[in-house]
């Protein structure tokens, strides 16, 4: 597209030229990162440049530093690892090497650098930053530059983003590039799993990670691990044989056929002497006489396609650092662009990396617990809940007996990725607290009609975590199918509390029960929804369980689709996308796939909205060389318009392309409910069920004993929060009953920037 000018890239009277690194080790996600950076770049008036090789790039000059274009970066965002190249640059760390880097800068006129790496790569970019002055006047003294020559380049302007697999930075929940390497992760622990349980064996896996345990903590979530070692919290060290034996040998006590233990590669005891995956199986094997394997995934973990997740958080943040440039003033201190929960949030880079850099000295000095502080908060829920579900038996996490309590699951409405992982969750948790858990059976027609309630065992629900589908069964009954009997089962199983988990409808069943506690008793207890959708329409939040699945599914099938498009040559595909009356689905598969036009029940369609989208078709395919032959995806929700159904919109398409391209429909179906739920899904349906029902036992003691309207309640993930907001507001304040969905969209955004990435210059951004 044509470029814009942009008073804000002008400021200092001269277009602003912003450089893109990727450094460090690779990470997916770095291309959507790249491919945002330029284009955001671009639509915002300035010129882009990727240096090729990291810093290295920068040293050397030349060829390594490449002006982008527009179509330059088309197709990126399904590419794996990092397209521009990253090394590890020795002269950087070097003041002679950062010298000729800056002299590089100048002579390309690039004037700002985003910086997309570990926590080294950032370090490094702090140190040109601050050297920048200095490197200028010894440039000038050795006459390498003239005075004219700086002059407009006093200042550079450094933002990082975080590219690292490992989730290693402080002040951000997730680096670009983590949950696609969790996910490989999971996927290769899943296969062992099969070949584990056939044989009764235990597998000892090590993944990555020198000074940080993301990836195995949450691969031992993921995937329902017996046992993990990281180096934030490490067993001590003349006990942890005992206690890793006596945890697996309880599961095992208790009928568990396979063993799985995580070792994160920089494992360490509270002694810090290396545990290393050798050590567990001798231990495994010698006390235990289990048939033990160890499997080192390596790098693996680094590779393929970036996930959803990752292809999201890359683009908004590549978009934001774009912006965080042009906002920058040589007093602002460099940001580090993150993600908190589900908030993009700026952070000052210099803090960050220090944060970062404390993790390994605390551990160092076995300030262990000052380790743990300084990671985010997601990850100590994690850490309590991963102990809760493998801990049942520890006498010291359980309640008095006078506080034990009776907890009621139940699904309602359609399957979704993680809904099992959450009852898994709440159930391991119940018991390792002391209470007791019960499945409703078949949601509430099951209760209603059959009274089909059964009480929930550890071994019950050991392999739930990694099951799509719902193991309890679900249905998109409410309450109201008989709430005289709903009441009266509760009564009857004495339930002290309830967690719903489902989607929509399952908010609905909540606002009913709550709304009949006038009448029943029984059901003036604590009750807490947990949204589990696809459709991600639930008020109260901007996240469901499922929805990660979905948007993976869905992406994997566009990666597909468009290949074909791709090789047939000027081929649109117009996909239709699930979601109900809720377009976030569909808005969000179309920023990770880079869909040209994405069509939701919010905004509807009208005939204007399709002529500009053929009119940009056919623009886009006008000059008929390499690259702009490429295949081509619109994504349309399947309740968007009466009118104007998937089928029409391709048959106006090809109608208007007059033989210059060609349009077809593609229809993924249930195919977008995922089968294996998404590690992001299992780890998420966990954390939020153990918050629940942690929400039931402390709204036991509310207003003794009475329940009030904030003991009926939706969790959720709100901006950088998690929260719980009372059902009854959020029916009366916050929904759009007849569409079924939250009255305001949180993701004006997203489609916004979707469109300006994929060119859209015509419609009204
Ligand atoms: P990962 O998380 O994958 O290890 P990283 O960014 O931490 O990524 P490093 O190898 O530490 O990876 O750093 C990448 C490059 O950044 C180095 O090769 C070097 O060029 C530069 N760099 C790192 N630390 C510094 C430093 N203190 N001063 C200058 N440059 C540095």
């Amino acid at each position: 597209p044509a470029e814009i000018s942009s008073s804000a890239s002008l400021s200092s009277g001269k277009r602003k030229k912003i450089g893109i690194i990727t450094s460090g080790g690779d990470a997916p996600g770095m291309n959507a990162a790249v491919r945002a950076v330029v284009r955001a770049a671009i639509h915002k008036g300035c010129d882009a440049f990727a240096i090729y090789e990291g810093y290295e790039g920068l040293v050397q000059g030349g060829h390594m530093i490449k002006q982008m274009r527009w179509e330059d970066v088309r197709g990126w965002l399904s590419e794996g690892g990092t397209l521009i190249g990253t090394a590890r640059s020795a002269a950087f760390r070097e003041r002679w090497g950062r010298l000729k880097a800056a002299k590089n800068m100048i002579v390309n006129g690039i004037d700002a650098l985003i910086v997309c790496g570990g926590d080294g790569s950032l370090t490094g970019a702090d140190l040109f930053r601050a050297e920048w002055p200095g490197l200028l006047k010894e440039l000038i003294e050795t006459k390498e530059l003239t005075d004219s020559q700086i002059r407009g380049y006093e200042h550079l302007t450094i933002v990082g983003l975080v590219g690292s697999i490992d989730n290693d930075m402080s002040s951000t929940d997730a680096t670009i590039g983590a949950y696609s390497s969790l996910t490989r992760i999971c996927q290769s622990v899943d296969f062992i799993d099969a070949t584990a349980l056939s044989h009764s064996r235990a597998f000892v896996v090590e993944v990555m990670g020198r000074h940080c345990g993301w990836l195995a903590l949450m691969a031992g979530i993921a995937t329902g691990a017996d046992y993990v070692f990281i180096p934030e919290q490490p067993p001590n060290a003349s006990e942890w044989g005992n206690e890793i034996c006596s945890v697996v040998d309880a599961h095992r006590q208790k009928g568990k056929r396979k063993t799985i233990v995580i070792v994160c590669e920089g494992a360490i005891d509270s002694d810090l002497n290396p545990i290393s995956a050798e050590n567990v199986k001798d231990l495994l094997v010698e006390r235990l006489g289990l048939d033990t394997r160890i499997t080192t995934l390596g790098h693996v973990q680094r590779g393929g396609s970036a996930v959803a997740f990752d292809r999201l958080i890359a683009t908004m943040q590549g978009y934001d650092a774009v912006e965080a440039v042009l906002e920058s003033t040589p007093d602002t201190p460099s940001p580090m662009i993150g993600i908190n929960e589900n908030k993009i949030s700026r952070k000052p880079l210099v803090q960050s990396v220090a944060l970062t850099k404390e993790v390994a000295s605390a551990i160092k000095k076995k300030d262990f617990a000052r380790a743990m502080s300084l990671r985010d908060t997601e990850f100590a829920d994690y850490l309590l809940a991963f102990q809760a579900i493998n801990n049942i038996d520890d006498e010291s996490l359980k309640l008095p007996q006078d506080k034990r309590l009776k907890i009621a699951i139940i699904n309602v409405g359609a399957p979704a990725g993680g809904m099992n992982a959450a009852t898994r969750a709440a159930t391991c948790y119940c018991l390792s607290r002391g209470h007791r858990a019960f499945a409703i059976h078949n949601g509430f027609t099951g209760l209603a009609r059959h009274g089909s309630v059964k009480e929930l065992h550890w071994l019950d629900v050991d392999n739930w975590v990694i099951r799509g589908g719902s193991e309890i069964g679900t249905n998109r009954n409410l309450p109201d199918v008989d709430l005289g009997m709903v009441a009266y089962y509760f009564q009857k199983y004495e339930f002290d509390g309830l967690m719903l988990v489902g989607g929509f409808e399952a908010f609905l069943s909540l606002s009913q029960l709550e709304q009949a506690r006038v009448s029943y008793p029984a059901l003036r207890i604590p009750m807490v929804c947990l949204p589990a959708t696809i459709s991600n329409n639930v008020p109260g939040t901007e996240y469901s369980v499922g929805s990660d699945t979905c948007l993976n599914a869905l992406v994997d099938y566009c990666d597909v689709i468009k290949q074909s498009a791709s090789a047939t040559r000027r081929r649109v595909f117009v996909v239709e996308v699930q979601g109900g009356k809720s377009g976030y689905v569909a808005a969000y598969a179309g920023l990770c796939v880079g869909a040209l036009a994405v069509y939701t029940p919010e905004e509807g369609i009208s005939l204007s909205m399709l002529e500009k989208d053929v009119k940009f078709l056919r623009e886009s395919y006008a000059n008929d060389e390499g690259q702009n032959r490429a295949g081509k995806l619109i994504l349309r929700n399947e309740k968007t318009s009466t009118v104007f159904s998937t089928e029409i919109i391709a048959d106006v398409i090809r109608e208007e392309a007059k033989g210059r391209f060609d349009a077809r429909t593609a229809n993924p179906g249930h195919v977008q409910q995922g089968g294996i739920p998404s590690p992001m899904d299992r780890l998420r349906a966990t954390r939020l069920a153990v918050k629940c029902m942690e929400f039931i036992e402390t709204s036991q003691t509310k207003d003794g004993g009475r329940s009030t309207e904030d003991t009926a309640a939706v969790i959720g993930i709100m901006g950088a929060s998690v929260v719980f907001t009372g059902v009854r507001h959020l029916f009366e304040h916050e929904t759009e009953a007849e569409n079924r969905r939250p009255r305001k969209t949180f993701w004006t955004k997203t489609k916004k920037v979707s469109a300006i990435l994929s060119g859209r210059q015509d419609i009204d951004i």
